[in-house]
């Protein structure tokens, strides 16, 4: 069992970037529908911001890399996706203190602190059909794999986040732009929940979890 390094995580969040740029019209797609088309853009540009931040000035601990990408986050995105990924960064962050290294039970803590410091944020709950609904069946499944080790934890939470992002088709937004459709909603996917099965997709990839 090895080890997730900064340069992981790194790695995993060029991958984001990479995913989040090319599904930037497919995003916005599913934003115009429920939304106000603004989330490809909103991604794209958060995470290149973030990613630039971190070749400029490459993290040494978790604390750093955290702090680096919430911080761009929250600082270049001005719809509700970019303060609540930043808190999910900045979370992470805090959680993975000083080490330059977890392992997969560890992130999977850090993980955790990040679904809940959104939750918090964003006063959410599992099933209004927001990122949350992706976010947090693949923190689960990412706790009930850890054991195996990162490259497990990641496939699992990857294919938790798909099959979350997928659930809020039929949901009735309760948070968010969504949520002023009402009934309206439900019918279409979250946008926030498409682009964290990205998130997790990028992370499964980068820790040799990618099937
Ligand atoms: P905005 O809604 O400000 O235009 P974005 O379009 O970038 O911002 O992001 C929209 C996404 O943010 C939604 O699809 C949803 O997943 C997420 N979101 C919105 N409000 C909340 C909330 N209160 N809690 C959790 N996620 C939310
Ligand atoms: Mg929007």
């Amino acid at each position: 069992m090895t080890d997730v390094t900064t340069q992981d995580l790194v790695a995993a969040l060029r991958a984001f970037r990479d995913r989040v740029v090319e599904a930037r019209a497919e995003l916005t797609e599913l934003d115009s529908v429920i939304g106000d088309a603004d989330h490809g853009a909103n991604m794209a540009r958060g995470m290149t911001a973030a990613v630039e931040k971190l070749e400029a000035e490459p993290p040494a601990t978790v604390a750093d890399l955290g702090k680096a990408v919430g911080m761009a986050l929250v600082s270049s995105v001005g719809g509700a996706s970019g303060p609540l990924y930043g808190t999910l960064f900045l979370r992470i962050g805090a959680t993975g203190g000083a080490a330059e290294s977890l392992d997969a039970t560890a992130l999977g803590a850090a993980l955790r602190a990040g679904y809940d410091g959104i939750a918090a944020r964003g006063k959410a709950e599992p099933g209004d059909k927001t990122m949350l609904d992706a976010i947090g069946p693949a923190v689960d499944a990412w706790e009930a794999t850890a054991a195996d080790g990162p490259a497990r934890a990641s496939a699992a939470a990857r294919d938790a986040a798909a099959e979350g992002r997928d659930a809020t088709i039929p949901l009735v937004a309760r948070k968010g732009r969504a949520s002023y459709l009402g009934e309206r909603s439900a019918g279409h996917m979250d946008p926030g929940a498409a682009s964290s099965a990205m998130l997790f997709d990028a992370l499964a990839e980068a820790l040799g979890g990618a099937s």
